[in-house]
């Protein structure tokens, strides 16, 4: 496991405190296109609905969101099945980049915890699930 993903689980299972973890994966010379490909996949793998955004633990997310809910990411991902809303995330203006980090930090933690709470509760073999 890469070391960002080892943060990003991390942070998911209460592991590392979120708003520290967000702040070592953004710092200096942080890739955008590695982490939100991470995270996409991350959050597409965690969701049951893969096309649609109506799951529950997904809709959770996206309204608990720690940012001001009139940032332009978080406008998209209200608005937008995850497919169009992640394809129009990925070309958006690098100002926009750490905002976008963190709305797809928080969604995969929410999304990952309930998952970890239901379908992985007796045991699943996710190896990223065993973290120390
Ligand atoms: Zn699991």
């Amino acid at each position: 496991m890469k070391k960002t993903e080892e943060i990003i689980n991390k942070i998911a299972q209460d592991k590392l405190d979120f708003h520290l973890g967000l702040h070592i994966l953004l710092e200096e010379d942080y890739s955008f296109k590695e982490l939100f490909n991470t995270l996409h996949n991350y959050i597409i793998n965690s969701i049951p609905n893969k096309t649609d955004y109506n799951s529950e633990a997904y809709q959770r997310a996206i309204n608990s969101i720690p940012l001001k809910p009139t940032f332009t990411p978080i406008i998209i991902l209200k608005s937008f099945s995850t497919k169009i809303a992640f394809y129009k995330l990925a070309s958006m203006p690098e100002n926009e980049h750490k905002k976008i980090i963190t709305s797809l930090l928080w969604i995969f933690k929410i999304t990952d915890t309930e998952r970890r709470n239901t379908e992985c509760k007796n045991g699943c073999g996710h190896f990223w699930h065993e973290l120390e």
